[in-house]
Parts: C-alpha cells; structure tokens; sequence
C-alpha cells in the first residue's frame, strides 16, 4: 500500500542507517595522546603506525629439535654425519665445518653454511668414537628453517595508526621491542542514570522497596560497557527528575568529558527533562528511530564555558527500557566510541557483518521498525527465539547471545534464512 497515510501527529522514524550515518558525520576522532605501558594497551587505539626497526625472527634459525646440515651433503637414506657442534635457542653457533651436522634445537639460530635441518625423529645417533647420527630421510634445502624476517622486514608498518589493538597486537608490538606505546587519550565519558522510580542494588534491600522503585539496572551495564571500550568513565549516579537537577549535572559534566552519556528521560512525557535541558545548555535532536527495542534516542551537544562555540560537549541520551538501552548501546554508541577514539571509518563496521542462519522460530506479525531479536544459536545449527521480547525484559540479553537483525514489515517462518550478529562481535 502506498497512498497518503493518514495524519497520526506522530514525526516519522529514521531509519536506523541514516541514524548512524548522521551521528558518525557530526563526530571527529579525538586528537590528543600519550605513551603506555605495551602491557596496558589493550582496546586502545594506535596514535602513530609502528614501524619496524629490526627484522623478525632476526635470523634464520630452526624450527626444529634435529641436527643442521648442508642438504648437498646428504645423498643416500642412512648417510651418517658426524655432530660437529651443538647450537641450543640464545646461542650462535659456529660456521658448520663441511661433512658434518650440528645438532640443534627449536629456535637456536641456523650456523653459517648450513640450509636444512633433519627432525630428531628422522634420526639415529650412532654410538662409538665418534658422535654421530644416520640421517634417515633425504633432507631438502630449506626444510625446517625459518627464515630471518619472515614475519616482519625491517621498515614495515607492523601496526597502523587508528588499528584498535588485541592481545595478539601487544605481543607483535613486543616482537618489534616496543616496551611503550603512542595511543590516542580515553574518551572521557559521564554517565547518569535519570528516574525517580530507580534505587541503587545495595541501598535498599529488596523486601524494603517502595512501590513503583525499580533497581538501576542500566548503570551496570552501561558503565561495564563503556570500561570494555576503553571510556575512563565518570559515574554521576541517579540524577532525579528535575530540570534543575538535570542542568546542574550536564552542565558540571561537560567541561571534564568528551561525552556525556544518559539513559532514561528522552521521551516527551512531562518527566522526562532530558530534552529541554539539554537544548538550554546547547542543542539537542530526539530522533525516533525505526528500530525495536530503542526508538526514541537524542545526540546533542552541551556547551563548554571554556571551549570555543562549537566544541561542546558530545551528549547521547539513551532510552530508559534497559533492553533498548542496552541494544541502542551496542548499534549506535559503539560506533560512535570507535570513531570518536581514533579508528578510521574503513578499519570498523558500525554493524558487525551478519551470519545467515535458520530460523528455528517464527514470527508471525510483522513490525512496522526493524527489529532485533534476542536469539541463541542451538545445537542444530539454528537460531531460537527468546520467547518474551518485551524491551524491559533484560533476561532475554542474558540467554541470548545474539540479534537476529529483521527487517521492518518482515514475518519468518520456521527455516528461514535470518541475519544473526552475535554479542561477541559488538562486545568485542
Ligand atoms: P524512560 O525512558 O525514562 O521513560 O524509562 C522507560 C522505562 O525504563 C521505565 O519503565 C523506567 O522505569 C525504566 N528505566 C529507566 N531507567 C532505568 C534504569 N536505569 N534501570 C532500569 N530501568 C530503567
Ligand atoms: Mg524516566
């Protein structure tokens, strides 16, 4: 049906990509860094390219616990040469005298002259006068040996600038004898939590709940979130409802911190004082976004008074509905955090490329917003369906282990090929 659809009053949605691609362009990565501990790098992000300034391994060597020989040498199954040296991992050993082997162990470096190494279990040591061993397999020039940068030359950009470092990336950092490294600085982030309704776990014990307070449950995972990306993290707390109460904390959080972060509050109802504050102190879209869980969503900035207008600080209100606060989290801000920390646009996907699986599940009614669904993939290779899919419902995160990403005015049926993003990859 297309036609002109009724007046409902309501803004249209946004799509989730325009969303993104609008709140990635009004963002510029971070410009200052410093220098850490190679063992603290984790999750941070390259300042500069690290370029090589040795090759690596530094010199051929063995791959091998065998004996080192010239393969020429070794002509018939059974040969014995006669062991000349013994060369162990940290040690050089000498040029290998012609005729003869060295023995040899995994990593020591591979003596002058020689270009292959025999395994251990290719031979047999001969006993008697002289130390010996009978080669038991024609060797080949080259086999066995690793050769000197193989793995990295001199000169080559191990590392490049905006490269989001891993494990893997601090032990090749180290390979290269980086003790430290030029990263950009953390993104300073303040989060609060708005709602009258919310008492902190800890504060009250569950039987002595009033009516109506729920315990702040998005402070948790909101905060963990932003440690995991790599944020230094300003908890601020509970800020009630109240405009005065809500200009007080923006405005004392803007100066210190690249973004302030808030769930709760950004809907339109008259308790919700996210909106007008913010567009005092500087301005701020509400968008609604086409997406479920997590429509209503705002990006602002908050001006600083010591900063040039223009260089406010960034805001991003969350929705209240923990599991829309934890899925806008994970699709918009995550994103955003890359960006703002110095990954270039090419080195991330703002979505996680998808795996197509079966549905194991139906759904019946198609929605209006693109939805994504808490699911977990089972033993037969498919995907099942958390079966309550409310956006209060934070169980259905917890058994999840991923979105099943469904287009708007879709149904699936049982079987269906459905796109599947797992929460290690927006975790990662
Ligand atoms: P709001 O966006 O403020 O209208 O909140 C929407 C819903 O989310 C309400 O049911 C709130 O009680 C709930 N909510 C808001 N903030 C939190 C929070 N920090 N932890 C748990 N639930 C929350
Ligand atoms: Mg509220």
């Amino acid at each position: 049906m297309t036609a002109s659809s009724p007046p409902t009053g309501r803004a249209p949605l946004m799509s989730l990509a325009d969303a993104m691609t609008d709140l990635l362009g009004r963002i510029d990565a971070l410009t200052a860094t410093e220098t850490v501990d190679t063992f603290e790098a984790d999750r941070r992000v390259l300042a500069q390219d690290l370029v090589s300034a040795l090759q690596v391994p530094p010199n051929d060597n063995s791959s091998m616990d065998g004996y080192a020989l010239r393969a020429a040498d070794v002509t018939e199954v059974g040969q014995v040469l006669r062991v000349s040296q013994r060369i162990a991992a940290g040690h050089a050993g000498e040029p290998l005298e012609a005729g003869t082997c060295a023995r040899i162990f995994t990593g020591a470096p591979m003596p002058e002259g020689a270009d292959a190494v025999v395994m251990q279990e290719d031979t047999v040591e001969v006993g008697g006068d002289i130390h010996g061993v009978h080669i038991q397999a024609l060797p080949k020039a080259g086999q066995w040996v690793r050769r000197a940068g193989e793995d990295v030359t001199r000169g080559a950009v191990v590392l490049a600038r905006g490269e989001r470092l891993s494990p893997a990336g601090l032990g090749l950092a180290a390979s290269l004898g980086l003790a430290r490294l030029p990263v950009f600085a953390r993104v300073r982030v303040a989060l609060f939590s708005t709602g009258d309704e919310l008492v902190m776990p800890g504060e009250v014990a569950p039987e002595a709940m009033k009516p109506g307070a729920i315990y702040n449950s998005n402070r948790f995972f909101l905060r963990t979130l932003l440690e995991r990306m790599g944020c230094v993290v300003s908890d601020l707390g509970i800020v009630p409802d109240s405009r005065a109460a809500t200009l007080a904390a923006l405005q004392g959080a803007a100066e210190q911190h690249d973004l302030i972060l808030t769930s709760g509050g950004v809907s339109v109802g008259e308790e919700d004082h996210i909106k007008p504050s913010v567009q005092q102190l500087g301005s701020l879209d509400l968008w609604q976004i086409g997406m479920k869980p997590g429509k209503p969503f705002a990006y602002g900035t908050v001006r600083r008074t010591t900063a040039p207008a223009g260089q406010g600080c960034h805001f991003i209100g969350l929705p209240g509905n923990p599991v829309s606060s934890f899925v806008t989290f994970l699709l918009l801000v995550r994103p955003f955090l890359l960006k703002l920390q110095g990954v270039p646009a090419d080195r991330f996907e703002a979505l996680p490329t998808a795996l197509t699986l079966p549905a194991h599940f139906t759904v019946a009614k198609a929605d209006k917003r693109r939805e994504f669904l808490r699911v977990r993939r089972n033993a037969a290779g498919g995907l099942d369906l958390f079966p309550n899919q409310s956006s209060g419902v934070l169980t259905s995160t917890v058994w999840a282990d991923g979105l099943v990403d469904n287009p708007a005015g879709t149904t699936i049926a049982h079987g269906d090929p459905v796109s599947y993003i797992s929460f290690a990859e927006l975790l990662a």
